[in-house]
């Protein structure tokens, strides 16, 4: 008997007649002899909508109560799942993140899971019910609700299958696996068999929200194999994400474009050394995550250094950056908050040269200008207009996969 852990995201469960989809899916599984724990998000843009909701009447609410009200989602979710499950004659029970025994740190809103006291899961397993789990959520040490993150039930999944050393991992979603870019933007995207962990992960990061990049940090760490599937066509075989692929001759992976991407300036620094450690220590210390940083070349005894930030953060990198403004002494700070990074993945760039003058080329044949780029063994990132992004992912797509 195998003990499989199947999640399925939000669109997935849109509706009612999504809702019965699944309870087949998961029951289906089941009649097959084996455990099963599904993990759900909340229905199609609940999450969104509560958001909204919230800014309604506060939109500077407290990150606790932000937690209190998005985890009512997934709680919609499990039982309606549940209900479903038990209209089809099969033994089920939904539970809360608090009674799957997911403990996080008081980090509201991006908690991260701690570890997860999995008794209450065995036992339900034991009894031989399907276990229906509310994803994205867990409980601290003050006995509070958090929430992991959007996009954070991916990683609930994959938290329980390696908890429970799970035989498999599947995360279910609206496309059939992962592509060389967005399928839904790319229409010449190309549908993956197998990814590396490595891989995967940077595309996660990097912007493809088809998985969690957390999630894909998880399954690596302790190696829960994973797999990507549609929901609308189980059937279907979707992407393997593991350790190691059959080597292909692809020299890219995938390309991926984040547009919650904003950009902040500081002209006319004063050259000297110290300067970029007292403004990157002060945006650490206001818990900033600073992504690509472009410094200029120093010229009469000034310079300027670009930075960039999750948009949802550049209100507080501008607060942090204007602070500092009698210790750094520069002449101005200029930010642009929506632009957006694209990026071309894949282990094999490193021992192929002329992919950065392909990527480029394919933007300046695009009449696309670059802000800032960014490299690494196996990515490549500039940062453009964001109103270019979507041509920018196609033209780049296109220059090395077809
Ligand atoms: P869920 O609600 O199931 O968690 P998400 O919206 O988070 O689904 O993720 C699925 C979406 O990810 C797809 O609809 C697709 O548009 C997008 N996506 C982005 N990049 C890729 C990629 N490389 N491969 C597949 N899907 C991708
Ligand atoms: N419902 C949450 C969100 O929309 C978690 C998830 O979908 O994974 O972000
Ligand atoms: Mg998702």
């Amino acid at each position: 008997m195998a003990l499989i852990v199947k999640k399925f995201g939000g669109s997935s469960v849109a509706n009612a007649e999504r809702v019965n989809n699944v309870a087949r899916i998961v029951t289906d599984e089941y009649k097959k002899g084996n455990n099963v724990v599904v993990v759900v998000s909340a229905q199609g843009d609940t999450t969104d909508d509560l958001i909204d909701k919230a800014k309604e009447i506060n939109p500077d609410a407290s990150k606790r109560e932000m937690d209190m009200l998005l985890s009512a989602g997934e709680q919609i979710s499990i039982s309606l799942l549940a209900m479903a499950i038990e209209k089809l004659g099969f033994p089920v029970v939904s539970l809360l993140g608090w009674q799957a025994g997911f403990q996080t740190n008081s980090n509201y809103t991006v908690a991260r899971i701690k570890k997860i006291e999995s008794e209450r899961l065995r036992a339900e397993l034991a009894r031989r019910n399907i276990v229906v789990v509310a994803g994205f959520q867990g409980i601290n040490k003050y006995d509070d609700v958090t929430t992991l993150g959007r996009g954070g039930s991916d990683t609930s999944a994959v938290a329980i299958a390696a908890t429970l050393k799970a035989d498999l991992c599947q995360i279910y979603t609206d496309v059939d696996g992962v592509y060389t870019a967005d399928p839904r933007k790319v229409k010449t995207a190309v549908k993956m068999d197998e990814i590396t962990y490595s891989e995967m992960l940077e595309l996660a990061s990097l912007g493809a929200q088809v998985l969690n990049s957390r999630s894909v940090e998880m399954a690596k760490k302790y190696n829960v194999e994973l797999e990507v599937r549609s929901s609308l066509e189980p059937q279907k075989p979707g992407t393997i994400v593991k350790e190691t692929v059959k080597m292909e001759k692809m020299l890219i992976r995938g390309v991926a474009c984040d547009k919650n991407v904003s950009r902040i300036s500081i002209v006319g620094l004063s050259d000297h050394p110290g300067t970029a450690f007292k403004l990157f220590n002060a945006l650490g210390q206001a818990k900033i995550n600073v992504d690509i940083i472009l410094q200029s070349v120093g010229r009469d005894g000034t310079k300027d250094i670009t930075f960039t930030v999750s948009q949802d953060q550049c209100k507080d990198a501008m607060a942090a950056v204007e602070k500092m403004e009698d210790v750094l002494k520069y002449s101005k700070v200029v930010h642009d908050e929506t632009v957006a990074k694209v990026s071309i993945v894949g282990t094999g760039m490193e021992t192929h040269p002329g992919v950065a003058a392909k990527m480029f080329e394919a933007l300046y044949d695009a009449n696309i200008n670059i802000q800032m780029i960014s490299t690494s063994e196996i990515k490549i990132s500039v940062l453009i207009d964001v109103e270019d992004a979507d041509r920018a992912v196609t033209a780049v797509h296109n220059a090395f996969i077809n």
